[in-house]
């Protein structure tokens, strides 16, 4: 389904995040999460896409096995990194044939621990990437006649290679003047980042939906594994203050991790947002948690009631 149709039917819309399993038991863990969150009928799950060969197949399979086997939207994230031109377009091929309605198109995090020169990428920034699937789209090849819907990735709290933000705004613009549907967010632990972000889109003419990107804390070394791979992340003292006082009582540091994503969840509805996006690490407790204590009726109770 094309993100414009997920966007007009049902708003505020949830998704989930998973990311590709590279050993057997991983991936039987992440199909027990895809199982238990599918009950709540998100509007789309996305799947990441790493840098190595091996793991983008990974990325390929599990998107083609969620839309197979489940009732589920699966988005995959396509990057520029370490790609040529000619890699893309089979996958967008492969992508079209298997009725995949949507991709997010992003600049990528360079590989760890290979050798990379960015000059080599075929695509320099994600922009290059949406305009080669705007082509694409015009191919006529995918079953929808829009072709591809396309998201590209925004950065409430900004991005660390743009320092100047009035530039790095700049560059978001073009992504989206180059043909992007949606906006979603990197993740944020202050909702003000958020919402000065989205005002400064709108001054900037930037009128796609933004989604927002939520990821609860759910452990110390989680935390630090953020910090790490978010770089640039703030994290407020009132939640720094909250996990400090239950470092050493790993339950109880989940518990504050849940419950300040779920307090920032209720501010967001509240502020009317499009979407929340759930940044899950392959693990459904902590949506769950905080799904169900939104009060929203899982949806897929709420669609059988209609039917
Ligand atoms: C929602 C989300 C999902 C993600 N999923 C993945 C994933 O699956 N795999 C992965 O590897 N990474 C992923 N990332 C990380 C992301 O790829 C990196 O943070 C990357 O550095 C930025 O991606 P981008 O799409 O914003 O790139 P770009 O839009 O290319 O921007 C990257 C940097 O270049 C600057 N820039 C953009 N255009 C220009 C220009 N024309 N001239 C000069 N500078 C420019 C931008 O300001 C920014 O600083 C994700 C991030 C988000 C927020």
């Amino acid at each position: 389904m094309h993100i414009k149709d997920i966007m007009r039917s049902d708003s505020p819309t949830f998704s989930f995040e998973f990311f590709p399993p590279k050993t057997p038991a991983a991936a039987e863990s992440l199909y027990q999460t895809i199982r238990e969150l599918e009950d709540y009928l998100p509007h789309f799950v996305s799947v990441t896409y790493g840098a190595g060969g091996s793991t983008r197949e990974l990325t390929h399979d599990l998107v083609e096995r969620i839309k197979t086997t489940t009732q589920l939207n699966p988005i995959p994230h396509l990057t520029c990194v370490c790609h040529r031109e000619e890699e893309i377009e089979p996958i967008l091929r492969r992508y079209a044939s298997s009725a995949i309605g949507n991709i997010l198109a992003l600049g990528g995090d360079p590989p760890r621990g290979l050798a990379y020169n960015k000059a080599d990428d075929a695509f320099q920034h994600a922009e290059d990437l949406v305009k080669f699937i705007r082509s694409f789209n015009e191919t006529g090849e995918h079953p929808d006649a829009r072709g591809f819907g396309i998201g590209v990735a925004g950065f409430p709290e900004g991005h660390p290679a743009t320092p100047n933000r009035l530039v790095e705004m700049d560059h978001l613009k073009a992504k989206v003047d180059a043909g992007a549907d949606y906006i979603v967010t990197q993740l944020f632990f202050d909702n003000r980042d958020f919402y000065d972000f989205r005002e400064r889109c709108e001054l900037a003419g930037i009128r796609v939906p933004i989604i927002a990107g939520i990821m609860p804390i759910t452990s110390m070394s989680g935390c630090k594994r953020i910090a790490e791979l978010a770089a640039g992340a703030r994290f407020p003292a009132k939640l720094l203050r909250a996990l400090q006082r239950c470092e050493t009582e790993p339950e109880m540091v989940a518990r504050v991790g849940v419950h300040f994503a779920l307090e920032q969840c209720h501010d967001l509805l509240d502020n009317h947002v499009c979407g929340i996006h759930f940044y899950t690490l392959n693990r459904s407790d902590a949506t769950r948690t905080i799904f169900d204590s939104l009060g929203i009726p899982r949806r897929r109770q709420a669609h059988v009631a209609t039917t």
